[in-house]
């Protein structure tokens, strides 16, 4: 009987009074965030504790809407992000669920987002990548059309599980967030992280989940994308071969593609992107995260 009174004082409670740092039954919730500290571009881990034993829990985020897991219905995780423009401030991370019982609860817990320092570099490439010719033009068209399709795409479902894994083993040659400026004129921010690695190198999935795209583009050449599922998605690009085909689904570990120099780049490297609800976060920040599942 003590349990139902307490779920019903929590859901007149939230009722009465918005959700809020301190608000009445606010002291039980427990949200854990992995880093520690947030930084624009990185991917972040939520781990919630609500008060009593939930059905359901969704949050928003910096205008992302979020869906945790759990296991049991007490502890509840999801995988979010911050996107790179994100300014230095304080964030709230508004959260709702629904008890085995029905009723609805609340909480905010406000969150500080500091700016990470993102290096700058200058670099040379062939003029082709710079002014396009109207045929170039027409499939840099096409392609941005093709990645608009997949990316509209979302598995509600998680396919991701456990720790992500380096897709290959080598030294890091360029970190995402650098600022490049491209023959002195175009600028762009590096979206991804280079592994230095020799041509047809294999590459690896770094996690579970469906091949959504492996096909040749413009820019990013042979080109690879995993859907882990809510939103998260990984891409392997500048292949020298592709080894999937998309709709099959793919375990962590298993070989997707060889490494090369196809499409924008200045060598052979495998560039890495972390994709989670249409904005790019680093993947190395992603790599090290210690994660629930096998
Ligand atoms: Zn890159």
């Amino acid at each position: 009987m003590i349990f139902i009174l307490m779920v019903c004082l929590l859901a007149t409670a939230q009722e009465a009074v918005p959700a809020a740092s301190g608000a009445k039954g606010s002291e039980a919730w427990s949200v854990r965030v992995n880093p520690a500290r947030l930084v624009n571009g990185a991917p972040v881990f939520f781990q919630v504790t609500p008060p009593v034993a939930l059905s359901a829990l969704t949050a928003t985020w910096l205008g992302h809407s979020v869906v945790f897991d759990s296991d049991s219905g007490k502890a509840w995780f999801s995988l979010a992000g911050i996107s790179l423009d994100t300014k230095p401030g304080r964030y709230p991370l508004h959260l709702e669920g629904e008890t085995r019982e029905g009723a609805k609860i609340a909480y905010e817990q406000v969150f500080s987002v500091a700016a990470e320092k993102y290096p700058e570099v200058k670099l040379t490439v062939s003029k082709e990548y710079t002014a396009p010719s109207p045929e170039q033009l027409e499939v840099i068209k096409q392609d941005q059309e093709v990645k608009h399709k997949v990316f509209a795409e979302i598995t509600p479902e998680r396919e991701w599980s456990g720790k992500f894994a380096a897709p290959v083993d080598a030294p890091i040659s360029d970190v995402f967030g650098t600022r490049r400026v491209f023959n002195g004129v175009t600028k762009s921010v590096h979206q991804g992280l280079d592994f230095r690695v020799p041509p047809s190198t294999p590459v690896s999935a770094v996690n579970a989940g469906r091949v959504i795209l492996a096909r040749p583009l413009y820019f990013e050449g042979n080109c690879v994308m995993l859907d882990h599922g809510q939103g998260l998605l990984t891409l392997y690009l500048h292949l020298s071969e592709l080894k999937v085909k998309e709709g099959e689904t793919v375990k962590r570990g298993q070989e997707i593609g060889l490494s090369g120099a196809t499409g924008r780049a200045t060598g052979p490297h495998l560039h890495l992107a972390v994709r989670w609800q249409g904005t790019y976060l680093d993947p190395a920040v992603l790599l090290k995260l210690s994660l629930p599942g096998s």
